[in-house]
């Protein structure tokens, strides 16, 4: 199958499972070190691998270094972004959604979108292409997490604990 072609009726290419399994394997690497289990994978047209990465705020004591800007800085200095694929474990903050539109990213593929709903359907609404595969992993990854970790998760979408 070439890379250009979909798979049927779900959107996906060539490419995107493999870039979320990164993801998803850079998010448990963020939890087994402490932080906000969250991975990114930034692919190029053919759906190679440019950068992958994941949330870093506790490591890195950064609260900018969420796990799209981590894979998009790993991915290094671009001429541009056309045709670029950003795959998230978990739909993209305002901040990572203005990443992607600032830039140019083609595509974003979400691994769930039920544990927070951030700008994906916004990207859509301005020509991103938007798949959100609703992965169970993803989605118990970031459950149990923010039932352990209340604390650290709304201090990560930038919220006050209800
Ligand atoms: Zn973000």
């Amino acid at each position: 199958m070439s890379k250009e072609e979909r798979i049927p009726e779900t959107g996906l290419r060539a490419g995107d499972r493999e870039g979320l399994e990164i993801a998803l394997a850079e998010a448990q690497a963020g939890l087994l070190e402490g932080g906000v289990p969250i991975g990114a994978a930034l692919l190029d047209s053919d759906g190679r691998v440019m950068g992958r990465g994941h949330n870093r705020r506790v490591q890195d004591q950064d609260p900018s270094a969420h796990a799209e800007t981590d894979a998009f800085r790993k991915a290094g200095r671009q001429p541009h972004y056309r045709g670029t694929t950003m795959v998230t474990t978990l739909s993209p903050c305002w901040y990572c959604s203005g990443l992607v539109r600032q830039f140019g990213i083609s595509r974003l593929v979400v691994g769930e979108t039920r544990t927070f709903h951030g700008g994906h359907d916004w990207l859509a609404e301005h020509g991103v292409e938007v798949v959100v595969v609703d992965d169970e992993r993803c989605v118990r990854l970031m459950t149990e997490f923010v039932e352990q970790y209340p604390e650290l998760w709304f201090e990560d979408i930038g919220e006050e604990r209800p």
